[in-house]
């Protein structure tokens, strides 16, 4: 891995230019420029772009309804509802788990948790899952992925089909000394790492085909520039400044495509791997329970020219369906073996492939060597279980009425047996389907002492029986 680090050039011209650029960005009020108007149904014609490209944003920890354009109060995103509102928002959108790893195996595979058994903080992709990254490389684009979340390091199998695929190292300017402290293993740098090298990189391969992911995690931390602590200095209020501050992350990289002209040929999508709970079920944080703020993300596909009308999906969709979708987008044959499916048909209006319930699994001993204790999500256009199947039967299973209910509070499931059971049953099923052909008895790894600690630092708390 470091010789791959010390491979990658462009890494190095991004370390170098991060001061400047960090300073000039700081300075200007990021505005997107007008672009040219196209047709929804042009999106059949996107595969023959001959010097396409695909930017994924990946957002850890963000839930959809802190966003202006999936309808908060707070203006904690005017770059990404200026995105969404010139392209396609998926509005009912739910994520397959609620921490970092399972929710992204998910992902990236199409694949639903009890497909890619990937459950446990020791858990691999294994070799066999082709990722898309992979096929983007077999296509002839140069891959790049960019990250500062261990859980999707090289040791978990999330490298597959990057060329390079690194966190890149941190700014020693005043502030990052200052976030540091005195910490051991603390999550050092900040998402601004991310958004330099990414803009050197779109910048060094402008005249090739790229696919780059960029993980964003100042979020998870609820960390941000003083320049965008815009909305006071309480716990949620952080949440909304670091909303804020990556809004302002992705509108640096954005701006850079514009500038080189790559947005007529670039594939824009933006999506998150969970959300974050508020005590709203009695709970802080994420990785906890699959209620309504830890699995609704937002989910926007920008094409590459601007739509006159803005396409919102108001159907669910789940985090599966995205790479079936974009792959389908760019014309690239998607693997056999997934979950989701490509959702450009109900995008143009001509069908709903996909139509539910959509599904999120998390098992409450990820975080240790204890038996699985799963909870999983059923969410239909209408309702919603949260079942705990080895809970006492009372407190196995909640019911709601997403239509009059959907932050799920009152539990209907004494009122609505047999609504609460037909969902029960799907839950059941869906805990007995089988596993992938690759995703049969997952890889684990050791998870050496200090890698834990570094994930320790992010608020987890692992390991144990
Ligand atoms: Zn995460």
């Amino acid at each position: 891995m470091i010789k791959k680090l010390l491979d990658s050039s462009w890494f190095y011209y991004a370390a170098a230019a991060l001061l400047v650029i960090g300073y000039a960005a700081t300075q200007i009020k990021i505005e997107l420029p007008a672009r040219d108007h196209g047709e929804l149904a042009d999106i059949r014609k996107i595969a023959e772009i001959e010097d396409l490209n695909v930017v994924f944003i990946l957002i850890d920890t963000l839930r959809a309804d802190h966003l202006g354009s999936y309808g908060y109060e707070r203006e904690t995103s005017p770059i990404m509802d200026r995105l969404a509102e010139t392209g396609i928002r998926f509005h009912n959108h739910v994520a397959q788990s609620t921490w970092t790893k399972t929710s992204m195996a998910s992902l990236w595979t199409g694949t639903y948790p009890v497909t890619n058994e990937i459950l446990r903080f020791g858990h691999v992709l294994p070799e066999e899952a082709t990722l898309p990254a992979e096929l983007f490389r077999k296509a002839g684009y140069r891959t790049a992925g960019l990250y500062r979340n261990g859980w999707v390091g090289h040791e978990f199998g999330f490298q597959q089909g990057f060329e390079q695929y690194v966190r890149p190292s941190t700014a020693t300017s005043a502030a990052a000394v200052e976030r540091a402290k005195n910490t051991p293993h603390q999550l050092l740098g900040s998402d601004w790492d991310l958004t330099t090298s990414a803009v050197e990189f779109v910048t060094r391969y402008r005249e090739d085909k790229f696919f780059l992911y960029v993980h964003y995690m100042d979020i998870h931390q609820f960390a941000f520039e003083e320049d965008s602590a815009i909305f006071g200095s309480g716990y949620e209020d952080a949440y909304d400044n670091s909303i804020h501050w990556t809004d302002r992350n992705v509108g640096t990289l954005v701006a850079q495509l514009e500038k080189l002209e790559l947005m007529d040929n670039t594939l824009l999508v933006i999506a998150a791997d969970h959300g974050e709970a508020f005590m709203e079920h009695g709970n802080e944080g994420h990785a906890k329970d699959v209620h309504a703020e830890n699995v609704e993300t937002p989910a926007i596909f920008v094409l590459p020219w601007f739509l006159e009308e803005p396409r919102v999906i108001e159907e669910l969709t789940e985090n599966v369906d995205l790479w079936p979708t974009i792959l389908d987008i760019v014309g690239i044959e998607p693997v056999d073996e997934t979950d989701g499916r490509s959702l450009v048909p109900l995008i143009l209006g001509e069908a709903d492939p996909h139509p539910g319930p959509a599904y999120a699994h998390l098992d409450r001993n990820w975080a240790n060597t204890r038996p699985d204790n799963p909870t999983i999500g059923v969410r239909t256009e209408d309702a919603k279980l949260v079942w705990w199947p080895q809970q006492p039967r009372h407190q196995s299973r909640y019911y709601y009425d997403i239509n009059e209910d959907p932050g799920e509070q009152i539990d209907l499931h004494q009122d609505e047996p047999e609504a609460t059971a037909a969902l029960v049953e799907l839950a059941s099923e869906y805990l007995e389907r089988g596993p992938a052909s690759w995703g049969a008895s997952p890889d684990s790894v050791e998870v050496d002492s200090m890698k834990l600690s570094i994930l320790r630092a992010l608020g987890y708390v692992i390991g144990g029986e």
